[in-house]
């Protein structure tokens, strides 16, 4: 798709890409907040996981679970953080699928998981709105 960032990303010759195969494509995030953040991103050009047919979904999931072994195994981290925003409402601001990738390692100091406020409803009463 012309006017996105992570399409262009994917047809350039990036030296921050960490990762290639026929279907993905992963890269470094130019954030530089976390030291080895990366992005797992289909070369389909798909908004988000609601957009996103199963196919391609598992091809990505199968290069985050590919990185995260080689990140293990190879580069001495311990474990993983994965992040997805689907959605301008639940912060997505590059309309392009991706999960965001952070390698951990214990004592890291990085807060990957949000504290929340706290629940509005009893579970009963969301049960009833969202169960499917
Ligand atoms: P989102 O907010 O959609 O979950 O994440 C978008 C991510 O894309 C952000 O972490 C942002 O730093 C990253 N990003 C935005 N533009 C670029 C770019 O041009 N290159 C790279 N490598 N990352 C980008
Ligand atoms: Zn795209």
């Amino acid at each position: 798709m012309e006017d996105c960032i992570f399409c262009k990303i994917i047809s350039s010759n990036s030296i921050y890409k960490i990762y290639e195969d026929n279907w993905t494509v992963a890269f470094l995030d130019i954030a530089k907040d976390v030291d080895g953040h990366i992005l797992v991103v289909p070369k389909k050009h798909v908004k988000n996981i609601m957009d996103c047919d199963t196919d391609t979904l598992c091809k990505v999931m199968d290069a985050v679970k590919r990185i995260s072994n080689h990140l293990i195994d190879c580069c001495a981290y311990e474990g993983v953080n994965l992040l997805n925003a689907s959605g301008e409402s639940a912060g997505q601001s590059v309309p392009h699928l991706h999960i965001h990738l952070i390698p951990r390692k214990k004592k890291d100091g990085i807060d990957a998981w949000p504290t929340f406020a706290g629940a509005k409803y009893e579970l009963e009463t969301i049960l009833e709105r969202i169960k499917m």
